[in-house]
């Protein structure tokens, strides 16, 4: 069964606040601090991005932060040798304000591609965000804010909306967002990783562990099933899609075999089973690291830009929905 949308567009969100501040050596040096910025000029050059098209951050509130995080550990990032520690960085300076600040930055981009996908319904993308291994009081895995969950949280307390999913598919798995979560029967985490940080069994949660060196076919095979079973019976009503791009066979750090185009079918086909429904839908991007990285998510972009969106068709005759 093939299903056909209206056409629709996507917006994009960035800031150049989230280039600045991140330190340029230590441990996550295999990531390319220049990726979001490199996909967001391919797309102004390609001429399928228009600059005042682009949606545009603040830096997000201290009193969002507070949302998810303690008051204690907000204070510790304000330490410079702390953050060193948190960041495993080999050059110690007086960074912390900047790293914050691009932490705010990004996490003020999942603000506002939140704010807008919830009042217009278009598909929002920000480049960058997705820190999933944060906690309340603590940073791991490279992620001090958890900005998915104080997006939550802000617009649940607007009462906007209550019912969340989270579609993770990052190589490493969600293990903040999921622990955060634990106890709320109103947000869904599906996370499809090959790396897991905690074993939790709910009723709320689905936690696929993947074999290393996966390829497109099977990965494909076991998204579809199991993203289908869980859409049967839990019904958001704003989607999050951490579409990290670590999956890929050039991944630096991680060893999964999707090839790119692989990696652009897994996205639109989490695109339109979402989209299907006209379900309002936020996509960050997660992980990724060496040189090709950005192209992964420049693709699904640049797809989502240039083509009409309706045209985009999922084949699910064996997972009907
Ligand atoms: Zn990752």
């Amino acid at each position: 069964m093939f299903h056909f949308f209206r056409r629709e567009r996507a917006k994009v969100v960035y800031s150049s606040d989230y280039i600045y501040g991140l330190p340029t050596a230590g441990d996550h040096q295999t990531f390319d601090l220049m990726k979001y910025k490199k996909i967001k000029d391919q797309l102004v050059k390609e001429k399928v991005l228009k600059r005042y098209n682009i949606l545009r951050p603040d830096l997000c509130p201290y009193e969002d932060l507070k949302l998810v995080h303690t008051e204690a550990y907000l204070k510790s990032l304000q330490d410079p040798l702390h953050v060193s520690k948190l960041l495993r960085l080999t050059d110690v300076d007086l960074l912390y304000n900047s790293i914050l600040e691009y932490y705010r930055a990004v996490t003020g981009g999942t603000l506002l591609a939140t704010a807008y996908a919830l009042k217009w319904n278009v598909p929002t993308f920000n480049l960058g965000g997705g820190y999933h291994h944060a906690h309340p009081d603590k940073a791991e895995g490279f992620c001090l804010i958890n900005d998915v969950a104080i997006a939550i949280q802000k617009f649940r307390n607007l009462h906007r909306v209550q019912r969340f999913m989270i579609i993770d598919l990052d190589y490493h798995q969600g293990n903040g967002n999921l622990l955060f979560f634990k106890d709320d029967p109103d947000v869904y985490t599906f996370s499809m990783h090959a790396d897991c940080w905690v074993e939790i069994d709910r009723d709320h949660n689905k936690d696929i562990l993947l074999s290393s060196g996966i390829k497109d076919d099977e990965y494909m095979l076991i998204l579809k099933r199991e993203l289908t079973n869980t859409c049967r019976f839990f019904k958001p009503e704003a989607v999050f899609y951490i579409a990290g791009s670590d999956p890929y066979e050039k991944d630096t750090l991680a060893d999964m075999k999707i090839s790119r185009k692989g990696m652009l079918e897994r996205n639109l086909y989490v695109f339109a089973k979402v989209r299907k429904h006209k379900i309002p839908l936020i996509i960050l991007a997660g992980g990724g690291y060496g040189k090709h990285s950005w192209e992964i998510y420049y693709d699904f972009i640049s797809y989502c830009l240039k083509n009409n969106l309706s045209s985009i068709k999922i084949n699910d005759d064996e997972f009907l929905y």
